[in-house]
């Protein structure tokens, strides 16, 4: 079976210019997310801001992508446009989207959403226990009913997002806030994550539920060419690519 072309975008920043973010990711968010989430059945690849004059997201590298994640936070601001686009195109067609945390303000996660991303936070460490409402959803499996993240930032609603296709996971806070933390969307033939822990100075992306929760994420968001092509009555992914659709508001 073909393996899953998974890309890891990080803005990798804050890593490389803050002590406390270095000394929790000294390779970057995305190494660890890499090195955490390696599988038999993923090819994994990673990008970052200034990689290259495309933030390491070309044409090319879109089109040979499955699942991307996206990691950022300072940096929103400096992503281009036309590398927006032309992710929100791909998404569109069917690559999965995995948004991370402060990737609710990222400009790809607005423009699919079509809502600000605003929600309430405060950055103090503290405790959260994230619950699982949808144990039969395919993000949710091996998942228990909750657990918890001993330091994270706190973010709460209310979430500016539409209404979700699917809450599988929502945040309980011990400042005494709820989140809806685990949620998912289709838009065209692409199907998208948002999962909030993962501020650059704690440790979430080292814990084993956070990234089983990922990795069922990245196989759930893959688009499913044989099952949804022949049992859907889904275009093949290349006749998708192919297809003239006017995705793009604002062009
Ligand atoms: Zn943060």
């Amino acid at each position: 079976m073909a393996k899953i072309r998974v890309m890891i975008w990080n803005e990798f920043y804050k890593e490389r210019n803050r002590d406390n973010a270095r000394a929790a990711y000294p390779d970057g968010i995305h190494e660890q997310l890499k090195k955490a989430l390696a599988a038999d059945d993923l090819e994994i690849n990673t990008a970052w801001l200034d990689k290259d004059e495309d933030h390491g997201l070309s044409e090319e590298v879109l089109n040979e992508t499955d699942v991307l994640f996206w990691w950022g936070h300072s940096k929103h601001g400096e992503v281009k446009d036309e590398v927006v686009t032309r992710i929100y195109k791909r998404v569109n067609q069917g690559m999965g989207l995995i948004v991370l945390h402060s990737g609710h303000h990222s400009k790809i996660f607005k423009r699919l959403m079509g809502t600000t991303g605003n929600l309430v936070w405060r950055d103090v460490g503290e405790r959260c226990r994230i619950w699982c409402l949808d144990p039969s959803h395919p993000i949710a499996k091996g998942v228990p009913q909750y657990f918890e993240l001993e330091h994270e930032e706190m973010y709460g609603e209310r979430f500016h997002i539409p209404t979700p296709d699917d809450i599988v996971f929502a945040t309980w806070w011990e400042g005494g806030e709820l989140f809806r933390g685990g949620v998912t969307f289709r838009r065209g033939y692409g199907k998208i994550f948002y999962f909030h822990p993962g501020h650059e100075t704690y440790g979430s992306f080292y814990n084993e539920n956070v990234i089983k929760i990922l990795a069922n994420a990245t196989r759930w968001a893959a688009f499913e060419e044989e099952h949804d092509y022949k049992c859907k009555n889904v275009p093949a992914k290349e006749e998708i690519k192919s297809q003239k659709i006017d995705y793009v508001y604002g062009e």
